[in-house]
Formats: structure tokens, sequence, C-alpha cells
């Protein structure tokens, strides 16, 4: 039986500034299937809570999955 030797490497991960992070959001409302409409991708979440109240309006469906993505990078920490 061999023993591993397991080296403490630090990271740190921060957000990728060059890449502009996104907010969307789909409708899961529904009995049997959910609606599935989606928002689109805006860079503020301003615009995703519009289309949100514009679809409870337009069709009564009031449960969203919403989504903030980013990109990160990793890198030794220093
Ligand atoms: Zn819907």
């Amino acid at each position: 039986m061999t023993r591993a030797v397991m080296r403490f490497v630090p990271y740190k991960t921060a957000q990728d500034v060059t890449a502009a992070p996104t907010y969307e959001a789909v409708c899961v409302s529904g009995d049997v299937e959910d609606c599935g409409e989606e928002s689109g991708q805006w860079l503020t979440p301003h615009p995703v809570e519009v289309w949100m109240r514009a679809h409870r309006a337009d069709t009564g469906h009031g449960r969203f999955r919403r989504a903030f993505v980013d990109y990160a990078e990793v890198g030794r920490a220093e």
C-alpha cells in the first residue's frame, strides 16, 4: 500500500471581468409540462423582471427559473 502525500496548493477564483454576466428566466409554470417560454439573455436584471411581469399579465403564469451567468477564472494564489 502506498501513501499519497497531498500538498496544499492555494488557488483563488475571480470573476472574469472581460466577459459580461447575463441574466435570464424561463417560465416553468404548467400542470403537466413547463411553459418553457424564455426571456432571452440580458446584461441587467431589470429587463428580465419586466418580461416576467408581462408574461404573467399575458398568460397568468407566475413561476420562473431564473439564472445569473458569469465567467470565472481560477489561478494560483500568490
Ligand atoms: Zn409561461
